[in-house]
Order: C-alpha cells, then structure tokens, then sequence
C-alpha cells in the first residue's frame, strides 16, 4: 500500500497549501515521480481517483504524473550514470561505492489553483 500513502499525504499537503492560501479548487498536481520510486502509475491513479472525491479542493484535479529518470553517483570515479541499466555497480570503474542522487522523489511539482479573489 506504498501508493495510498503515498497519495494521503499529497492530498494532505494539498488541502493544508489550499486552507494557507485561500485556494477554493485546485484544477491540476503534477507530480514528479522517480524512476525507481517503486510507485506503480496506473494503481497511484485509481488512489487518487477515490482520495479525491473526498477532499473538495480536489475534486475536480487532474492528476498528472512526470517520470524523473534514475541517477547513481560513484563515489570512486565521481562520475554519474543511468541506475535502471547498471544497477548498484558503476559501469565505468566497477565499484560499489555508489549511491542514488535521483530516482527515489515522489515531489508535488506544480499545482494549478483558484483563489478566493480569482473566482
Ligand atoms: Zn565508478
């Protein structure tokens, strides 16, 4: 249930942005989701569909959802490469020393919302 939690806390930090900022209806989210976030989409989507209908600011968002791709830095040869094709290991030096510098984010990335003083 990695998603549904996922999906809780956006609803919950929209509806907290929304009361902060006088916001009657948020019209879109785009999410920027990790590569290897290990978020599945299309269940993410089915999440949100039923979170929406009960948060009013929401009900009428569209979700959108941008892929960020995975990027592991070694830490031996400094330099970066793609974590989907080599995994752990650098490709370059064969060292295990890495880590992941992107690919694991679930950001709310953009938001499209009416006002109060808008509507
Ligand atoms: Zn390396």
């Amino acid at each position: 249930m990695h998603e549904l939690g996922i999906v809780t806390h956006v609803a919950k930090t929209l509806d907290e942005l929304a009361e902060e900022e006088h916001i009657t209806k948020i019209g879109s989210v785009t999410l920027q989701v990790g590569e290897v976030s290990g978020i599945i989409t299309d269940y993410f989507v089915d999440c949100w569909n039923y979170f929406r209908r009960r948060h009013p600011v929401l009900c009428e968002a569209e979700l959108r959802i941008e892929t960020s791709p995975a990027v592991t830095f070694c830490e031996d040869c400094k330099d970066t490469y793609e974590t989907v094709k080599y995994g752990r290991i650098c490709p370059y030096c064969k060292s295990e020393n890495t880590y992941l510098v992107q690919g694991n984010e679930c950001l709310i990335k953009e938001i499209e919302a009416e006002t109060e003083e808008e509507s």
